[in-house]
């Protein structure tokens, strides 16, 4: 069984977890909250944390990148997509709960060689690490992500940034590409409806940019619990602080698992984005087609990147430029 790390050992047998903020603290023969690490010591020899679900994928699949979402990285290009079971928050409204609850979902051992060997096998550029959380999973990550820097494989990491300091800049050294959740802009909603900590979510995303890792952020937005413009107004502001070139998110949240509110009205997400928009350059619309997903030059306003649903062309670029103005462009085109 593979050794967990990030535990400290303490009295009576007791495994405390440090990899996310969570600090569980694991009886022998018990998991973690999030239900992939556990303790196999005992009383009397002590805490032993070990990864049960060490390489266990409950699903591969090529997608499109902009699916992650990342509009700004590799446009167009397809995505080798890995996911887990567990996760260390629960969000009601967990949109891949059957994974991320582990409920009974099939899963396969893949060893990292054989993973990155099949992610060459399928010509994608990235392997990106999601449909449920990886961040708990860090320790095959990291073994996945330094193969395929070897491999030239660019790695992508979707992620509620729910983690320990200390640990994510292990992740983030190794990370080509992130999109985080930032789910609200509300302490109170985060801790007692979803298990987290904003304050935390926000520290990995300022990492990650300190880290030059290239930085996109979602926001699902839910009628009547984050759809508040102020709420919209504090998380662009918050990523303007680091660059108005992050792309912002927002997607239409659609009734699933424990929640049963009514899907967002589109106009809300239009409301929102043009708010966001006074902030930052690059703001999306996600799970609503009411206007263009395109990319402009913020500058002369030419279609940079053209998108129809995951049908995208790179149209308007002369290497990192815009072939129009000459204004210089964020969207990373080439990974070597
Ligand atoms: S990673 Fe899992 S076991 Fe560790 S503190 Fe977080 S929820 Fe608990």
């Amino acid at each position: 069984m593979q050794s967990a790390r990030y535990y400290k050992k303490e009295e009576s047998g007791v495994a405390r977890c440090i990899l996310c903020p969570r600090q569980c603290k694991i009886k022998p023969s018990a998991f973690g909250y999030c239900g992939v690490r556990k303790n196999v010591g005992s009383v009397e020899a002590g805490a032993e944390l070990v990864l049960p679900y060490y390489g266990m994928i409950s699903a591969i699949a090529i997608d499109p990148v902009e699916k992650k979402p990342l509009y700004h990285f590799l446009p167009g290009s397809k995505t080798f997509s890995v996911g887990y079971v567990g996760c260390n928050m629960h969000c009601p409204f967990c949109q891949n709960y059957h994974i991320s609850r582990n409920l009974g979902v099939p899963l396969e051992y893949v060893s990292a060689e054989e993973l990155i060997a099949r992610a060459k096998a399928s010509g994608c550029p990235s392997i990106a690490h999601t449909y449920s959380e990886a961040l708990i999973h860090l320790e095959y990550l990291e073994e996945c992500m330094s193969l395929a820097k070897k491999n030239n494989i660019a790695n992508l990491l979707v992620t509620n940034g729910f983690i320990e300091k200390d640990a994510s800049a292990i992740l983030l050294s190794l990370c080509d590409a992130v999109n985080v959740d930032i789910k609200a802009w509300d302490k109170a909603f985060y801790e007692r409806e979803l298990g987290g900590k904003l304050e935390t979510v926000l520290a990995f995303v300022e990492a990650a940019v300190s880290a030059k890792v290239h930085v996109e952020a979602t926001t699902l937005v839910i009628p009547g619990k984050n759809d508040d413009p102020e709420q919209t107004e504090s998380i662009s502001r918050f990523l303007a602080g680091l660059s108005a070139d992050i792309p912002l998110h927002l997607s239409a949240y659609r009734p699933m698992y424990k929640y049963d509110l009514p899907a967002t009205p589109a106009s809300t997400i239009i409301k929102l984005k043009s708010i966001a928009g006074k902030n930052l350059k690059y703001v999306y619309e996600g799970n609503i087609y009411e206007s263009s997903a395109d990319t402009k030059c913020p500058k002369c306003g030419t279609v940079l990147v053209k998108r129809y649903g995951y049908n995208v062309k790179t149209i308007g670029l002369k290497g990192d430029f815009c072939a129009n103005c000459g204004a210089k462009s964020p969207i990373i085109t080439k990974f070597d």
